[in-house]
């Protein structure tokens, strides 16, 4: 057969064996419509050049992207290098295929100039919201992985600058998105060209050893393997070299040779549950002496990314350090794949919710405002609006700006420069004179022409300008510029809306009642006032409203003085705006129903958290505080954070009383804090103990002091006081523990 049909072949294949019912026609169509467009044209290693799109498409394939982004990989190049459009391709293969493509290509038109990591973190970001769509950016990284591998056909001073911008934008793309696979891959590629001569010396010294590498891999495999038999946990084990830009960045920023380079190898241990997990950390630990300093919960607290493992070094008897990552296969597939392997889970999952609980914080935050949704309309999720509140646009010197969405030349201009700003006489985008109102898209070069007779900005400006940073600039401008002129209008629009307000100015210029007008609005003129609100400083109708406030305050206070003055030798008083004392709620004992365990005097059943300063259970005398914002905040009474003499006095009204009703949820979650001399095998210990006393352990972390102390971190769930007490004296009774406490205060 034909070895471009073969690769063609393999691809369907691949594409088919996580694909029911693929339409194996359209994918067929969609390799004839590239390959025929492509005709004739031919790769930099001569081969054909649909040998790229295919290629292309089976790294998509491997992520186990759907079937439009893996025609999109193969269509990839058709409107950018062959006479194909988004029409057609929308009439062929459909408008979602189509608009994949066009991501692409836009991406693909994006220059990029080596600039300061500031710059580059705009343009990653850019790049992500021009994507619109996750899998553009995905099919993108699929793109340049594979011009990456092919790279050696390239001019030198190609090589240079597609590695940089690799290792720049897409290496830093595919970790945001956690893709640890492609990362790795893309970091080794690009630094193959950027310091060919480190990447040779790491080469070769890993291949002279490579012998070594593999005896002491597989040997520490065996050892973990058979340890975990005993154990009766079910697990794989694998075992590897580092990825050579990993060395690398240790060789250089540590300045260290390669056989000074702590932890060449990492095992991972990948498990079914996340208790198995902590089982596992706890055998290794008793095995091979750990590092200490070295463990690292992302379990309890994971990566920005979503990423999560156990990570421990530790020293085998052949006295060589390495680390060990332990996760479930769920973690696993997420650290390799990332945002794809969520991808590929929720392809299975009709019914679940996006943004529900339990999900990904990163990719609900990913796909944003695109919560309500279901499988059918999952591809519709995948419109990512990314950074929809900002727009990254150029200078003519490559330059990126990030400005508010919606921002116009004006905002431009003065966030270049306030000079700039106030001298501008007119705007170009892309070249074309365009009107100041005009709204910036992703991408745009914007240039900005001034003049030095320019009259400075109009009042206009400040009704067009997005930006405060903007608004601001202009704002300064008229306030020192014009001051008389300012005074005018400001004048002019005060006193037209206080005949709107039916208020006469002679009600406010009387001298008793001047000094507290005046104090009210915070000016100490009313010139002052007057060209605050000509500038844009302030505005008429809020004064206004102020003064009116005031005038109405000012005349009560008379009626009530007069009033009092009338009824001196009257007996009863009724002071005016008193409440009546409600009656304290029977707390104690109360079986009334309450979702969080908790009942607010007042309140009953409201929505309440429980401080994590102090995390309280149930049996804990607790206190409440009414949060601004979020319901009940429930400290333990003796919390610090709820000690009577540190309460603020103007707070004093939102401490309550709470108290836990008879029969409260089955778990809390709580922290304790453990102190012990340092010793090996501590940690184990602890998470023995703490898997006798049966309680359920969401955290657990260590760390050494330089006193020879450690501080054990430990968070787990009980029922109530009782049963954490309990946990509390198993963990006293471990050797060399000085004092288990719980967490509170900060
Ligand atoms: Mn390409």
């Amino acid at each position: 057969m034909d070895p471009i049909l073969e690769r063609y072949q393999a691809l369907e294949d691949k594409v088919a064996s996580y694909t029911p019912n693929l339409d194996t026609k359209r994918l067929y169509e969609a390799f004839t419509y590239a390959d025929t467009e492509h005709h004739g044209q031919l790769r930099k290693s001569g081969e054909p050049y649909i040998i790229h799109p295919l290629a292309v498409a089976d790294i998509v394939a491997d992520l186990g992207l759907d079937v439009d982004s893996v025609i999109a990989a193969l269509l990839h190049d058709c409107i950018e290098d062959t006479g194909a459009t988004h029409e057609e391709i929308a009439k062929k293969f459909g408008t979602s295929v189509a608009d994949l493509v066009e991501g692409v290509t836009k991406l693909t038109r994006v220059q990029y100039v080596s600039k300061e990591e500031e710059q580059m973190e705009n343009l990653r970001k850019m790049l992500m919201a021009m994507a619109h769509d996750i899998r553009v950016i995905l099919i993108k990284i699929c793109d340049r992985l594979h011009n990456m591998r092919t790279m050696e056909y390239q001019s030198p001073k190609k090589q240079r600058e597609k590695s940089l911008e690799t290792m720049e934008i897409y290496a830093p793309l595919a970790h945001r998105l956690g893709m640890q696979k492609l990362k790795w891959e893309l970091e080794d590629l690009s630094l193959r060209y950027l310091d060919p001569v480190g990447y040779k010396e790491i080469e070769d010294e890993m291949a002279k050893r490579s012998a070594a590498h593999e005896e002491f891999l597989a040997s520490i495999q065996l050892r973990i393997q058979q340890r975990m038999e005993q154990e009766g946990i079910r697990c794989k084990v694998y075992g590897r070299v580092k990825h050579t830009y990993s060395i690398y960045r240790k060789m250089f920023t540590q300045n260290k040779t390669l056989d000074e380079i702590f932890d060449l190898y990492a095992f991972r241990v990948i498990v079914d549950d996340i208790p198995e997990c902590y089982n596992v950390l706890g055998c290794i630990h008793d095995m091979f002496k750990p590092v200490l300093g070295r463990f690292k919960d992302y379990i309890g607290t994971p990566k920005p990314n979503m990423y999560q493992s156990l990570h421990t070094t530790v020293i085998g008897r052949e006295g060589i350090p390495f680390e060990v990552q332990i996760r479930t296969w769920e973690m696993h597939q997420t650290a390799e794949y990332g945002i794809a392997a969520h991808w590929k889970y929720k392809q299975g999952m009709a019914n679940k919710k996006l943004g529900s609980e339990g999900d990904f914080e990163w990719v609900r935050k990913l796909l944003e405002s695109q919560q309500d949704t279901d499988a059918e309309e999952f591809v519709r999720t995948l419109k990512v609006d990314m950074f929809s509140d900002e727009v990254f646009v150029f200078t003519p010197n490559g330059d990126v700006k990030s400005l508010p969405a919606g921002a116009t030349p004006i905002d431009f201009a003065y966030n270049i420069h306030s000079a700039i700003g106030n001298s501008m006489v007119g705007a170009r985008v892309n070249g074309r004179m365009v009107p100041y109102d005009t709204q910036l898209k992703n991408g745009d070069i914007v240039e900005v022409l001034t003049s030095k007779s320019a009259k400075g900005p109009s009042r206009d400006w400040l009704k067009i300008a997005k930006s405060n940073e903007a608004r601001n600039k202009i704002r300064q401008w008229f306030k020192r510029e014009r001051r008389e002129e300012n005074i005018a209008t400001g004048r002019a629009l005060f006193e037209s809306e206080l005949k709107h307000a039916k208020i006469p100015l002679s009600a406010i210029t009387a001298e008793d009642v001047l000094p507290n007008i005046l104090r009210k609005v915070r000016f100490g003129t009313l010139d002052e006032l007057y060209a605050s609100i000509g500038y844009g400083g302030t505005t008429a109708v809020k004064s206004v409203a102020r003064i009116k406030d005031e005038l109405l305050r000012l005349g009560r206070l008379k009626a009530e003085k007069a009033a009092a003055a009338a009824r001196t030798t009257a007996e009863s008083v009724i002071v005016p705006g008193s409440t009546a004392q409600v009656d304290p709620l029977q707390l104690k004992g109360s079986n009334k129903h309450s979702d969080s365990g908790i009942i607010v005097e007042g309140l009953g059943n409201c929505l309440v958290k429980f401080a994590k300063c102090c995390t309280p259970v149930p049996g804990d005398p607790v206190v409440g505080f009414i949060t601004r914002g979020y319901g009940v905040s429930v400290h333990r009474a003796d919390c610090p954070n709820a000690d009577p003499d540190r309460r603020k006095p103007e707070e004093a009204s939102r401490w309550v009383r709470v108290a836990w009703v008879s029969s409260p949820l089955p778990n809390y979650k709580t922290s304790l804090e453990l102190s012990s001399k340092d010793r090996d095998g501590l940690t184990l210990d602890v998470a023995m103990a703490l898997s006798a006393a049966k309680v359920k352990v969401t955290a657990l972390s260590a760390r050494s002091q330089p006193d020879g102390h450690a501080i054990v971190r430990i968070e787990v769930e009980v029922k109530d006081k009782d049963e954490l007490a309990g946990v509390i004296n198993k963990l006293n009774n471990i050797q060399g523990v000085y004092h288990v406490a719980r967490v509170s205060g900060k």
